[in-house]
């Protein structure tokens, strides 16, 4: 493999921690251009230096001078703001890692795609938001684009790795199976599931990630967003995608052939295994990730999902048939919804419940997909209007609620 320059999108986050610490175990093969962070301009300083980076970006364009004073006497260049993101996410290098948190990953991420070589996607709301757009994009320019979620990471590895991505043939392909823990709130009663606080909700029992992401896999929006991911990396018909529950996380996602094989992939839970799988790319290289022991581990359980408790799923089957508008404005009321959430504003059963509203709000289910970068944020900017109104109308903040049942 030749030595690859990497931009980091995100590079202050969970994945973009993960990405460095892969690049700084393997500085022969990988070496940083470009590093990005939303408003952390400490952290992306300190980065910037350890890794050597040549230039850094900080998305909050007020921060600008911050930067400069923070890098001072490094020779990394600093620049600012949304343009910056995007003329960074464009600066030629041989991968983009695309790990920014939400919908404000799409305008850099879709610069990455039409002007890099390889983009390793881990903003899998990029997708959810824009997916059939993204991904003529992603055909029209020619990119390599690889999975670095786990479960798609791993569907991508059992239906043949390299030989599936030069020539994808799903004819011999049943279903396509992603796994999930269940989250931290997977047996707790379902009645004290409202009463849940944000420091529950981001304890993932298996995981280490973002805030954002955690909630997510707590309410399971996460799998619906990763069912919606997969329908348009794989481009294959909805009916043909599972999601499956599995408490260990070993098994990151299966594949069933028609001949009734199951072709599964395995790892640990450490996030450093698919993101190198997507950074040396098809090569397979050393990770720090503890060794799997399947002896130690002694069992692995598997449960089918429950819609009634997580109705998340049921609202991804329903956006999976629908056009795609509504998957934009979902993700943006998720978006919304999680924000308030964590600012102790609404209770953690509000998040999915101002989802479904919105949607229904909006007539989400028969808005047609978003055809270019513009109607994406609209859409995004007309899901979080209405899930502001419908989050202001719950009038049950997590304070209030504790208050009145406390009395
Ligand atoms: P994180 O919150 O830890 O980090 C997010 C990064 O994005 C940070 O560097 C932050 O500075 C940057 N960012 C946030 N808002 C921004 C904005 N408005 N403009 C520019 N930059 C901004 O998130 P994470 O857990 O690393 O997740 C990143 C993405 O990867 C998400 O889409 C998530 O769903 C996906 N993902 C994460 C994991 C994981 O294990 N953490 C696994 C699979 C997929
Ligand atoms: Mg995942």
């Amino acid at each position: 493999m030749t030595h690859r320059r990497i931009t980091i999108l995100g590079a202050t986050g969970s994945v973009g921690g993960s990405t460095l610490d892969l690049v700084g175990g393997h500085e022969d093969r990988f070496s940083i251009d470009t590093l990005t962070a939303h408003r952390d301009v400490g952290g992306l300083a300190g980065l910037a230096r350890k890794y050597r980076a040549r230039h850094a970006v900080i998305a909050d364009a007020s921060l600008k001078e911050d930067l400069v004073a923070a890098l001072a006497g490094s020779g990394i260049t600093a620049e600012a703001g949304p343009e910056a993101l995007c003329e960074a996410a464009m600066r030629p290098v041989d991968l983009v890692m695309a790990a920014i948190v939400g919908v404000a990953g799409l305008a850099p991420t879709l610069a990455a795609v039409r002007s890099q070589p390889v983009v390793a996607l881990a903003n899998k709301e990029t997708l959810v938001c824009a997916g059939a757009f993204f991904m003529n994009e992603v055909a029209r320019s020619g990119t390599l684009l690889l999975p670095v979620d786990s479960e798609h990471s791993a569907l991508l590895q059992a239906l043949g790795g390299p030989a599936f991505m030069e020539k994808p043939d799903f004819t011999a392909v049943e279903e396509l199976v992603i796994t999930g823990s269940g989250g931290p709130f997977r047996t707790l009663p379902e009645d004290d599931l409202e009463r849940v606080t944000p420091q529950q909700a981001v304890a993932h029992p298996v995981w280490s990630m973002g805030s954002k992401i955690s909630v997510d896999s707590a309410t399971l929006m996460n799998k619906a967003l990763e069912l919606i991911e997969a329908k348009h990396l794989f481009s294959i018909h909805d009916a043909r995608l599972k999601v499956l529950i599995h408490p260990q996380s070993i098994i990151h996602g299966l594949v069933r052939f028609k001949d009734g094989s199951v072709v599964a992939q395995m790892a640990q839970p450490d996030m450093r295994v698919p993101i190198a799988m997507a950074l040396a790319w098809p090569e397979r290289i050393m990770t720090r990730a503890a060794t799997l022991d399947l002896a130690e581990l002694a069992s692995l359980t598997f449960e089918r999902p429950d819609e009634a408790r997580f109705p998340a799923l049921r609202l991804a089957r329903e956006l999976l048939s629908a056009p795609g508008g509504g998957a934009a404005i979902a993700n943006a009321a998720n978006e919304y919804a999680v924000d308030a959430f964590l600012a102790g504003r609404i209770r953690f059963t509000d998040i999915v419940r101002i989802c479904e509203e919105t949607l229904l709000d909006a007539d989400g289910f028969s808005r047609p997909a978003p055809a270019n970068l513009e109607e994406a944020l609209s859409l995004d900017a007309e899901g979080r209007r209405i899930a502001a109104v419908r989050a202001s109308q719950s009038g049950s903040g997590a304070h209030v609620v504790g208050r009145v049942r406390s009395a």
